[in-house]
């Protein structure tokens, strides 16, 4: 996944918004952009998520890898300051030769203990001396190192090579006793490595060889440095061939040489090392990979070439299970989990979202259609409610004011009859004409209230502020004379400023304290309390007296026009007074009502008219 190409892991992103876009398309017919929103959204989200994660594994990934390649480095280093160690104990070991003409095998003995190979040196199978022995020389030569102590010598193999590669010397004795006597320029590559060695006068090592002395057979090589008759090395290739002694060598095992070579990195790596610059089976002379160790999580593979002693080496590098690098995919992968969470949460409240808004759309839809045909519908009621009621007032109106002219002269011919016949007339006569005549005014006062009543609201009436306490002293002044009468006592609160017209507020007034005042029983003074509560919106405002009282199952009833509890013997009145202070009330936007049984009277006698003022 990390290394997946950006283009590809795209290439499936827009295939996939595409599948989702058709299957929006195919399972809505209608489609507008709104529906677009939580897809694209969504979309956007997890592509930003994408980024984000594929960035992070990128530079993960390019972290670890940089810690693979300093690791490699590490270790190649160790690998090269190795070789150097092994170069310079086997250096020492020319000293030997130059400081005497022959060095003879307890010397050697001595300087390889003192060495400590097994400890010092575990990479190679022990420090030698090889003689350079002309062919005519051997027979001599052999009698020589026979003198030496090792009374057994023989060399080996025979060659046709005009001069002979013989090692001697080599410690510890035991373990190599196979290789004392062995003319190494039998072969090939030992011979080229070691006249290379005498020819350029440096160290060099031979192509991959299996030792003499490895019962196991295991590739390894030989490192040769070359010793001459001077302690310096000679100057020109002659001089170096003809001043040439030999060569101190050291037989290695390759996976002698390199075992524990990838301690140093942690063993995070392992390497396959190979003979020259190819990678092939058979130049292989130690091979650290091993299938166990591989990596499952991390496949970082390398290689490199090193020069060794004149030779190339071919490294191949790998990660095993113990490769740790300091930066991990948690963050990466945090990033993608959590980025496809959120965008799958975006999706699924956006298109909750939609589908409410959708439900309330069409819900919005359906009550407006049911809106406008109610509407529609009541429009048409209220229109003819409202001409039926101007029909009404019209006709209520017109009745009461043409007929206010024929009853005026019923009343005045009655009057004149009264007066100017009044001789010629008997007193039942004149008691009929009395009666035709109060009917008459009496007739006049209902036409007047039937007027008022019909009046109110349809007449432009003018607002404005008013204090009631004003409104109540004009009342008061009105009913002076019935007030002395009846030695009324009338109390007022804190009666506040409202809005409305002052002359229907009067009236209003007039009409609920005129009632307090009549109805009460016989020689009764009245009591009556006019008051103001204050509420959040509306001022409530209550006339409350000592006087008769209502049953409140009339309460409703008397507040209609005409509606009288009374006969008129007992109490005068048309029933037109309540229902013109209903309609005042209403008028302003007000309601109006009665209580019974907390009035002012003993015993809470009396009636409490409530109505209230829009502030
Ligand atoms: P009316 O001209 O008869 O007073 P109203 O409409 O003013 O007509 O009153 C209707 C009826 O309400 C009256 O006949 C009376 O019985 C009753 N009423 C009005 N005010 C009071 C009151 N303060 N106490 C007792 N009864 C009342």
């Amino acid at each position: 996944m990390t290394r997946m190409a950006v283009h590809t892991a795209l290439g499936f992103l827009v295939v996939s918004l595409g599948l989702l876009i058709m299957l929006f398309r195919w399972r809505k017919v209608r489609m507008d952009l709104w529906s677009f929103l939580p897809i694209s959204l969504s979309s956007i989200v997890m592509i930003i998520a994408f980024f984000a994660w594929y960035s992070a594994s990128e530079s993960v990934y390019a972290r670890n890898k940089a810690y693979f390649e300093v690791t490699v480095s590490d270790v190649q280093d160790s690998l090269i300051d190795r070789y150097r160690l092994y170069e310079n104990a086997l250096r020492a070991g020319m000293g030997l030769f130059y400081a005497s003409d022959v060095v003879e095998r307890d010397e050697w003995i001595s300087y390889v203990k003192a060495l400590d190979v097994s400890n010092h040196l575990p990479g190679i199978s022990g420090v030698g001396y090889i003689d350079y022995v002309l062919a005519q020389d051997m027979g001599r030569y052999t009698e020589w190192v026979r003198n030496d102590g090792l009374t057994d010598f023989k060399t080996y193999p025979d060659t046709f090579y005009p001069d002979k590669f013989i090692i001697r010397l080599i410690e510890p004795y035991a373990d190599n006793k196979e290789a004392v006597g062995l003319d190494i320029g039998f072969e090939a590559n030992r011979r080229a490595a070691a006249e290379r060695a005498r020819d350029l006068g440096v160290p060099a090592l031979t192509k991959r060889i299996e030792l003499v002395q490895d019962k196991q057979k295991q590739p390894g090589f030989l490192l040769l440095i070359p010793v001459y008759q001077d302690d310096e090395v000679p100057a020109t290739l002659a001089e170096r061939r003809s001043k040439f002694r030999g060569w101190v060598y050291a037989p290695f095992v390759g996976a002698n040489f390199m075992e524990g070579l990838t301690d140093f990195g942690g063993n995070q790596v392992d390497v396959i090392v190979y003979d020259g610059s190819k990678v092939a089976e058979e130049a292989i002379i130690f091979d650290g990979a091993l299938p166990e160790n591989k990596s499952q999580a991390f496949d970082f593979s390398k290689t490199t070439q090193v020069r060794v002693a004149g030779r190339k080496w071919t490294l191949q590098w790998n990660v095993t299970k113990n490769f740790n690098p300091p930066a991990n995919y948690n963050v990466a992968t945090l990033l993608l989990v959590s980025g496809i969470i959120f965008s799958s949460f975006v999706y699924i409240i956006l298109t909750q979202l939609l589908r409410r808004k959708e439900i309330i759309d069409e819900e919005v839809k359906e009550q407006t259609q049911v809106i406008k045909q109610q509407g529609r519908q009541s429009e048409l009621l209220v229109q003819q409610l409202a001409r039926s009621n101007e029909d009404l007032e019209r006709f209520a109106y017109i009745a009461s004011h043409d007929l206010q002219e024929p009853l005026r002269m019923v009343r005045s011919f009655t009057g004149l009859l009264e007066e100017q016949y009044a001789d010629k007339l008997d007193d039942t006569a004149k008691k009929y004409i009395g009666f035709a005549y109060s009917s008459a005014g009496r007739m006049q006062e209902l036409i007047n209230d039937l007027l008022e009543y019909s009046r109110i609201g349809t007449d432009a009436e003018r607002y404005e502020d008013m204090h009631l306490d004003d409104i109540l002293d004009d009342v008061l002044e009105n009913l002076q004379e019935r007030i002395a009468d009846t030695k009324a006592e009338i109390t007022s609160g804190d009666l506040p400023e409202v809005h409305g017209n002052p002359v229907r507020m009067t009236r209003l007034l007039q009409n609920l304290v005129g009632n307090a005042i009549k109805y009460q029983p016989e020689d009764a003074h009245p009591k009556i309390r006019v008051s103001s509560e204050e509420k959040e919106d509306l001022w409530l405002i209550s006339v409350s007296d000592n006087g008769i009282g209502i049953d409140e199952k009339y309460g409703q009833k008397i507040f209609e026009p005409f509606e009288r509890l009374h006969g008129k013997s007992e109490y005068s009145g048309t029933g037109m007074g309540l229902a013109i202070c209903k309609r005042i009330v209403e008028d302003f936007g007000g309601t109006i009502w009665i209580k019974s049984g907390e009035g002012l009277g003993e015993d809470k006698r009396g009636a409490t008219f409530f109505f209230t003022i829009p502030k």
